[in-house]
């Protein structure tokens, strides 16, 4: 058996770790941070869980369900679908097969043509049947020209898909791969959207259990410094020097690139902006428990009633809402707070906010990496770049957990190949 140091304890590091512990490897895991985590983490705070920033589970992903005790994680589900908001205006738009009680609502949404809702439905079709080795071969197209091709009108595309894709591609412009919306829209329509009830931090703490419970070593507050590739990989961390028979770097790229001279990653960076509100449960916003779009602005591209769908998410007669404002906005924390007020007042004339209260902001710069049609073939090569070394890490297969635990996976049948 061999010797593993895996170096990174984002979900990509932590499934490589557990894989190969269990296969009877001794694996050695190094996080800098505090926590595992990475990307995926939250914090509790005076009652109130913040995810560092706004993100969803959607359990319809592969590696989602063979990685993760679902039942465990106590998730909260979404109500399928979105409420389209602007000014003084809400609709919603369902997916009846779903959600049969939104059908009347859906039916009478004036903001999106029966003709695109009746194309909705023949996509819902089209990628149901569509093999998921299919979707992961296709990346040649921007998610507008797919849409357009396909023969959604430019309302549909900028009251639905521009806020709705914007969100998860953390782009409005929706220049992003199809592939990211077929891949995603296939989990959809047939799995959950959904938070553990003690928040998105609980996905990479179920992992690190995981991984303990078959011997591999976590060490975090411990950076790794320096790699020596080549027969007799090793990592300097803390002052230590750590011989090893195969390294995962599972971290960022940014990170992989100083790790690694001769690694030079060719991509660019996402992030975004989530604020956290809490609002007295005197007012009874009706959500439903469905994501509010703005149809109108990027300011912000969504509000998430994160309470009314994970009520441990906030203390009692307490809402907790957060709202995402995409890319890096120049406004200041209460610049932003005041554009999501002005939102909220505009969409519920009916309800006061004068008692919202800005929590806290979380400016996250590296959220995703960008993912213009081509960028699957532009992946850098995973399997030994560089002697005893191997790549994983969500931007060595796409930016999502599911990219981020694939990559964990293949990076451990990798090392289970050359050290059977
Ligand atoms: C705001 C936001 C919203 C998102 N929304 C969604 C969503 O809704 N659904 C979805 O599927 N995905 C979403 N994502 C993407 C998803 O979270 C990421 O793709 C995934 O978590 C990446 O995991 P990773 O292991 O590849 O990388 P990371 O999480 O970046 O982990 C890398 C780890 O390496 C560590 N590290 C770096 N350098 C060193 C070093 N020298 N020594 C030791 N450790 C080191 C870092 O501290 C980090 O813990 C979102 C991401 C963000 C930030």
């Amino acid at each position: 058996m061999a010797e593993i140091v895996v170096v990174g304890g984002g979900l990509s590091g932590l499934v490589a770790a557990k894989r190969l512990g269990r296969t009877g490897h001794t694996v050695t895991l190094y996080e800098q941070g505090e926590t595992v985590g990475g990307r995926v983490r939250s914090v509790t705070e005076d009652g109130y869980t913040f995810d560092r920033g706004f993100q969803v589970l959607f359990t319809a992903y592969p590696a989602v369900k063979e990685e993760l005790d679902l039942d465990a994680l106590a998730l909260k589900r979404f109500r399928p679908g979105a409420t389209l908001v602007s000014s003084g205006e809400r609709s919603i738009l369902a997916d009846p097969l779903r959600d049969p009680k939104a059908l009347t609502a859906t039916l009478f949404n004036q903001n999106v043509s029966l003709r695109d809702k009746l194309l909705v439905l023949k996509l819902r079709r089209t990628l149901a049947r569509k093999p998921l080795a299919d979707i992961l071969a296709t990346d040649d197209q921007t998610i507008e020209d797919y849409l357009r091709a396909f023969g959604f009108s430019s309302r549909f595309i900028s009251n639905f898909a521009t806020p709705f894709y914007g969100g998860i591609t953390l782009d409005r412009s929706l220049s992003t791969s199809a592939f990211v919306f077929e891949y995603t829209f296939k989990m959809l329509l047939s799995g959950s959207t959904a938070v553990p009830a003690a928040g998105m931090g609980e996905i990479p703490a179920q992992l690190a259990t995981q991984a303990r419970d078959v011997g591999v070593t976590i060490n975090t507050e411990s950076p790794v410094s320096a790699i020596t590739t080549g027969d007799n990989p090793a990592v300097q961390t803390r002052g230590e020097t750590v011989a090893a028979d195969a390294v995962v770097v599972a971290t960022d790229p940014a990170s992989a690139e100083k790790l690694l001279p001769e690694f030079n990653y060719e991509g660019s960076y996402r992030g975004c902006v989530t604020q956290y509100f809490s609002l007295p449960d005197t007012q009874q916003l009706r959500t439903d428990g469905r994501l509010l779009l703005n149809m109108e602005s990027g300011y912000p591209n969504q509000i998430a009633p994160l309470s009314a769908v994970a009520p441990s998410y906030a203390p009692d007669r307490m809402h907790l809402l957060s709202a995402t404002f995409l890319g890096d906005p120049a406004e200041t924390d209460q610049e932003l707070a005041e554009s999501v007020r002005e939102a909220l007042e505009s969409w519920y004339p009916e309800h006061n906010f004068a008692e919202l209260t800005l929590l806290r902001t979380d400016r996250i710069p590296f959220a995703q990496v960008t993912q213009r049609p081509g960028f699957r073939d532009a992946r850098p090569a995973t399997d030994s770049p560089q002697g005893g070394v191997y790549l994983a890490g969500d931007y060595t297969e796409w930016s999502s957990i599911q990219g981020a635990m694939e990559s964990g996976r293949r990076a451990a049948r990798h090392i289970e190949t050359a050290f059977p």
